[in-house]
């Protein structure tokens, strides 16, 4: 069925396929950083970025091109390949090798059996220009970036058009409608994967004001929550080693008492900071968080009690030897801690933890500063 009998002109297909695929694209990807922030994995958006958005525009571009290959209309779906090089250089600052870019275009003349063709040569040559061109100044905080983005965009767009034209003897008019179809594409697609962008930052933010603590800079109650709630099932699961550890400031009343809250805060901050670097010494996977006001668990995934001992003995050093500077006064606080490893009976997370705890509160009475290991 051709589109006169669906009554929809080309240039509706074509914003229709733009936007289609910008959505594909989005919806992959929240679907995949999703599925990745529910199992408690550090998502790496940049990397889903790219995987997500190179399938997308492979596919769709090669997929379109065997359609109409070998065929007189094999110009039909030029626009869509420049906005996809658009879409994947510019937008998604997909960092691919020039020289990966230039086979990408080489096994697109095998595709399209014209390859001997001296004009098409100049094409990818050009092509592979175009993606240089649009990738350095996606990553170039330069003025006026729109304009630049429909100069470049034009640019390139033209010489392009222009030997496409005089290869399959194009008329002016259809020049001209392709190029006038383009522009209005190119433009639709900067607002739409813009708004499309401004979204996942709101969300983004979202996700981080929910999950991290704002004084100490590590991850909060709802991350714990959610992190424990993910390793309890993984290690009943597959019978693996879950150990914990739970640390609570000795007399930390005593520091807002005696120098005031802003140094208490200063005092979270900075045993929040030397923790941080001594578990990311001893093992970067170990997260903290800050489960109280002057309490912080470390979950310890794959960890025997024995080996998570150590590295609670180095946390604890850590802090005993650190001197927090406020104000020209130097405060020094000790910790006093809890571990303990899963156990058969532990019928949730929370019996876990109750555990963890009172290995903390047995420290604490016996006089503080102290490991308690059960
Ligand atoms: P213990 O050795 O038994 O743990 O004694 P403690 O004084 O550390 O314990 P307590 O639970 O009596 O006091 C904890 C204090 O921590 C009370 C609260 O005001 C303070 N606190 C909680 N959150 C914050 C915070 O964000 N900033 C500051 N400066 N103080 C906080
Ligand atoms: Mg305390
Ligand atoms: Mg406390």
């Amino acid at each position: 069925m051709t589109w006169s009998v669906w009554l929809v002109p080309p240039m509706i297909t074509s914003i229709f396929f733009v936007l289609g695929v910008i959505t594909l694209y989005w919806s992959i990807f929240n679907w995949a950083t999703s599925k990745a922030e529910s199992q408690n994995k550090p998502v790496n958006v940049k990397r889903v970025q790219t995987i997500v958005g190179l399938v997308c525009a492979i596919v769709s571009v090669f997929a379109l091109q065997l359609i109409v290959r070998d065929s007189h209309l094999s110009w039909t779906f030029t626009n869509f390949q420049l906005l996809l090089l658009i879409f994947v250089a510019y937008f998604l600052q997909v960092k691919i090798p020039y020289w990966a870019v230039f086979i990408a275009g080489i096994a697109f003349m095998l595709l399209n059996g014209n390859i001997n063709q001296p004009l098409s040569w100049v094409y990818t040559c050009l092509f592979v220009l175009f993606y240089v061109f649009s990738y350095v100044q996606s990553t170039h905080l330069w003025r006026a970036p729109f304009t630049r983005y429909v100069v470049v965009a034009m640019a390139f767009a033209l010489p392009l058009w222009y030997l496409v034209k005089v290869r399959l003897h194009l008329t002016w008019s259809t020049y001209l409608d392709e190029m006038i179809n383009y522009f209005i594409l190119v433009v639709l697609m900067y607002g739409y994967f813009k708004i499309q962008d401004k979204d996942r930052r709101i969300k983004d933010r979202l996700f981080q004001s929910a999950n991290w603590d704002a004084l100490t800079k590590v991850q909060n109650f709802a991350a714990y929550d959610r992190a424990i709630g993910y390793e309890f099932r993984q290690s009943a699961a597959h019978g693996r080693d879950l150990s914990m550890v739970m640390f609570d400031i000795d007399h930390f009343k005593r520091v807002n008492d005696t120098y005031g809250h802003l140094a208490g805060d200063e005092v979270l901050k900075q045993v929040a900071r030397t923790v941080t670097a001594a578990l990311k010494d001893a093992d970067p996977k170990i997260i903290l968080y800050r489960t109280g006001g002057e309490e912080f668990n470390i979950i310890f995934p794959n960890y025997t009690v024995e080996q998570t001992k150590e590295v609670a003995q180095k946390v604890f050093d850590a802090v005993k030897s650190l001197t927090i500077t406020y104000n020209d006064i130097e405060i020094k606080v000790t910790i006093s801690v809890g571990v303990s490893a899963l156990s058969l009976k532990d019928s949730n997370p929370l019996d876990f933890y109750k555990r963890v705890d009172a290995n903390l509160y047995h420290s604490k009475q016996n006089g503080r500063q102290q490991i308690t290991v059960g």
